[in-house]
């Protein structure tokens, strides 16, 4: 029997749908007036961008290339400085490099950053001082501080700007040759102690340096390779806020009416129309819709409810998407949500981050990826090898353990080539910075350092040193 035809999809369709995850403010005609003002800002990213990185990501499905996908669990506002910033660039920079060195691969990066304001919590309350107050929800909603948890809708329009200044700033040191190869800022390893890493990195500069120069010699490197001196970088974060994502959901007119456009030539309609002309101009049928706050949305495992208000949202939106997958989710769900979010069986549409655990994973990923290979859908595959390995050590601090991270990962990798499928992407929660909030890797941080430079807000975060180690451990799994 084949399946109902889905009823018509609009920015605010989602709204029809139960919600998880919601959030309740006191006052319903301020959070109306400031979604009325970021509805009428101007988009942060663009749908050519976000096209391209639809293709970048059907390169990922089809095995053409790696995704590296990582940065804060909560970003938090004061993130939005030139030092954090930089770090976080310099940090999946020389990831990148890692990998596209060692796997002979192009790797497409998005940060977790620029957005990644809303956070799901396991419960809304939690207790303070023997008080039980509201969860802190991320700073697009209330402050981390306990004295102020109640949501605030100013903090959407504060999210937006943060979000601006932060994308700006990536788009500055981008274009003014922060990435260039030849400059250091951005190469450089910083302050890692552990000669192995320096050694294995700087074989990688070198050879990478000398092969440029052999192409410069040669003639080869203006005329025939993308520019050196800078690279792609993606913003995402979960779309959990439905309101403030429908806020920045545009329409954008389809291609193939820009192409038609295009050849009616002069006369007919302009071929050039700019990224967000105003609605009233715009037939529904001649449009596309973009979520332009970012150019990747994930849905988080706590809201993809089939049935839910985030899936509906998804559907109808333009943009690559992500969908994490935990031990909770069925084979004919998982496949009932690619349905929906895929019906064209678009290779790379849905990226599937899966999160079980280091031992939970050879009981639940087989199994999914069985029951995806027996559909038509190409999704790519990402590990998320953090969030099924939170644990608390004894000192009281969410940690997770290098080691752990490391088994799920080299557990994905051999179970999809077991099953002639392939890991195709990482999704990490990391900083730059050098914060103690993991342990183990080749700093062999012990459980009773944690306290030493404990910083997050939120999860656990593997930092610079660790998140180059998982790098050259994922590099070589594949080199084998
Ligand atoms: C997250 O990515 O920060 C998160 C909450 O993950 P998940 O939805 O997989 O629990
Ligand atoms: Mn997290």
């Amino acid at each position: 029997m084949s399946s109902p035809a889905p009823e018509a999809w609009t920015p605010d369709s989602w709204r029809s749908r139960p919600i998880k995850q919601d959030v309740v403010y006191d006052d319903p005609a301020e959070l109306s007036s400031v979604l009325e003002r970021v509805a009428r800002l101007p988009p942060l990213v663009s749908a050519p961008e976000i096209d391209r990185l639809r293709a970048h990501l059907r390169d990922v499905a089809e095995g053409r290339a790696f995704l590296l996908q990582g940065g804060d669990c909560a970003e938090s506002f004061d993130y939005c400085n030139p030092e954090a910033i930089e770090d976080k660039l310099k940090i999946l920079l020389q990831m990148s490099l890692v990998l596209i060195w060692g796997m002979r691969l192009p790797v497409v990066r998005i940060a977790r950053m620029a957005g990644q304001y809303a956070k799901p919590r396991s419960s809304p309350f939690e207790t303070v001082n023997g008080e039980q107050i509201m969860s802190y929800r991320g700073d697009n909603v209330n402050s981390i501080d306990p004295e102020n948890r109640r949501p605030d809708p100013q903090r959407l329009l504060s999210a937006y700007f943060h979000s601006a200044s932060t994308v700006n700033y990536v788009r500055l040191l981008l274009d003014s040759g922060f990435a260039d190869i030849n400059k250091p800022e951005a190469w450089d390893l910083g302050h890692v102690r552990n000669k192995e890493i320096r050694r294995e990195y700087q074989a990688i500069v070198n050879g990478l340096t000398d092969a440029l120069g052999f192409m410069g010699v040669i003639g080869a490197a203006d005329s025939h390779l993308p520019a050196l001196n800078t690279v792609d970088l993606f913003t995402s974060h979960e779309a959990l806020l439905l309101d403030y994502e429908q806020a920045l959901t545009r329409p954008v007119p389809k291609a193939q009416w820009q192409k038609a456009a295009a050849a009616a030539g002069p006369g007919g309609h302009r071929a050039y129309e700019p990224a967000t002309p105003p609605r009233k101009q715009l037939a529904p049928e001649l449009c596309d819709w973009y979520n332009l706050s970012a150019h990747f949305v994930w849905i988080g495992d706590r809201t993809r409810q089939l049935n839910g208000a985030h899936i509906e949202y998804f559907r109808g939106v333009r943009n690559p998407i992500g969908v994490k997958v935990g031990p909770s989710m069925e084979a004919d769900e998982l496949v009932r949500v690619l349905d929906i979010l895929d019906p064209d069986n678009e290779p790379g549409r849905v990226t599937l981050i899966t999160r079980y655990g280091a031992g939970k994973i050879g009981e639940f990923l087989p199994v999914h990826v069985r029951a995806v290979q027996a559909t038509a859908h190409r999704p790519v595959w990402c590990c998320d090898p953090c969030h099924g390995n939170t644990t608390t050590a004894p000192t009281g601090h969410k940690t997770r353990s290098f080691d752990a991270i490391i088994g799920e990962i080299t557990s994905s990798i051999a179970i999809h080539r077991e099953l002639g499928s392939r890991l195709s992407g990482v999704h990490l929660e990391l900083t730059g910075e050098h914060v103690t909030e993991c342990t183990g890797g080749s700093q062999e941080l012990a459980p009773a350092d944690l306290p030493n430079n404990y910083q997050t807000f939120c999860d656990p975060r593997l930092n610079y040193e660790q998140s180059l180690d998982i790098a050259f451990k994922i590099a070589n799994v594949f080199r084998r």
